[in-house]
């Protein structure tokens, strides 16, 4: 029986691995993918996260991740406001990123299973977790990394699948000489937002998150860019100018961003199995990494005091709660604010007239260095 299994190997998955292996713990991590793989994501990481990585040696300085220090929002017409980033953060691609830190989970002990996880259940203190193959895997502890949507979150009969979810999200690499190689665009377009910011080198991430009735009424993802999308003149710009790296869009459905559990029939949930922030906030990423630190740093607290599960889920359960449910809250109010065009307008208009109003928004979504 292993210490921990850990469910997903996105970052909140990775990070609690290599955090519990380094301290000692017998962990095995289930991936169903195979790295390298691209992944629905902006992939621009506040630099919240910068100490913390760097302190673990989990900053991938070689990957050569690209600085971005100025923020560009547009709203649907185009009119369009600039401002320094207070925080700012980097941009690397998912697509070596996860495969970089799976590399050092690896070389630190982890053991890396390439499989679904089918069925979870809990009974005499032991986790079964049974793998699309029929086998069934036993645990003390299992870490549920599983993303944003699983088939497993199904088999676990979670409440927030009970409300469909209207948001679906595309994503491409592309080059382009539209977007400033420090800058990080938000192009609001009708029924949702682009984002568009460098990785490495010369390629840029474009991604955005749309709601579904917009391609319901173009038909397909191409049409509905040029003929939604484009209706804002950066966009425009760049969908005509750009050179488009994917053969075809990395694309989800059912992004959901209604409140989960961070403890669901004592699985403890890491990352957006937790809860998922409104991408527009950018710190997706960021919020999935600290919340892989608090549960290791709780997980190995608890074993050393003699284990009592029923402590370590409440302790997990509230810091959660205080670090990030009011800033989910506050990522759905203000993804309010984009994708209509007299709201958007005005929120333009009122963040270059009167910049602490922007700063306030932009301070709303982030979270502080840790
Ligand atoms: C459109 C969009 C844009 C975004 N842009 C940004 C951004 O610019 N910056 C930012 O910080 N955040 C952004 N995010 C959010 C960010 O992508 C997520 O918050 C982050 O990826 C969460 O990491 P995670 O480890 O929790 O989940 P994931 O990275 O989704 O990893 C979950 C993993 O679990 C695996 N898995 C699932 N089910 C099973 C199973 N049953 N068995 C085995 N494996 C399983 C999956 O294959 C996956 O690899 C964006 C999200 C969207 C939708």
């Amino acid at each position: 029986m292993k210490d921990v299994i850990v469910i997903g190997g996105g970052l909140a998955g990775l990070v609690n691995a290599i955090l519990l292996k380094r301290a000692g713990l017998s962990v095995t991590l289930f991936e169903e993918k195979k790295y390298p793989f691209h992944r629905v994501c902006g992939e621009y990481i506040s630099n919240e996260v910068v100490p913390f990585l760097k302190k673990n040696d989990l900053y991938p300085e070689e990957l050569k991740p690209s600085q971005i220090t100025q923020f560009h929002l547009s709203s649907i017409a185009g009119n369009s406001l600039r401002m320094s980033l207070d925080l700012g953060g980097f941009g690397i691609s998912r697509y070596r990123l996860d495969e970089w830190l799976a590399q050092k989970a690896k070389a630190e002990g982890v053991e890396i299973i390439h499989e679904r996880i089918v069925k979870s259940s809990f009974h005499k203190e032991v986790f079964t977790l049974e793998s699309k193959t029929g086998e069934q895997h036993l645990s003390k502890l299992t870490i549920g990394a599983f993303g944003k949507r699983s088939a497993l979150d199904k088999n676990l009969k979670r409440t927030f699948l009970k409300k469909r979810s209207p948001y679906l999200g595309v994503k491409y690499h592309i080059k382009t000489g539209e977007v400033d190689t420090d800058e990080i665009a938000l192009h609001n377009f009708k029924g949702g937002y682009c984002g568009v910011s460098r990785v490495e080198g010369e390629v840029y991430n474009l991604c955005y998150l749309s709601h579904r009735s917009g391609l319901k009424k173009h038909g397909s993802i191409p049409k509905m860019e040029q003929e939604l999308l484009a209706q804002n003149p950066y966009l425009k710009k760049i969908f005509s100018q750009s050179e488009i790296l994917f053969d075809k869009p990395e694309v989800i459905n059912e992004i959901t961003f209604e409140k989960k559990e961070p403890v669901f029939d004592h699985m403890l949930m890491s990352g957006d199995s937790a809860g998922m922030i409104t991408p527009l906030c950018g710190n997706g990423m960021a919020m999935a990494i600290h919340a892989a630190k608090i549960l290791s740093e709780l997980i190995v607290e608890n074993l050393a005091e003699g284990f009592n599960r029923a402590k370590l889920e409440n302790d997990y359960k509230s810091l959660w709660d205080d670090l990030f449910a009011s800033r989910l809250w506050r990522g759905r109010k203000i993804q309010k604010l984009f994708g209509s065009s007299m709201i958007s307008e005005s929120t333009v208009t009122l963040g270059k007239r009167f910049k602490p109003f922007a700063n306030y928004l932009m301070k709303q979504t982030h979270g502080t260095p840790f």
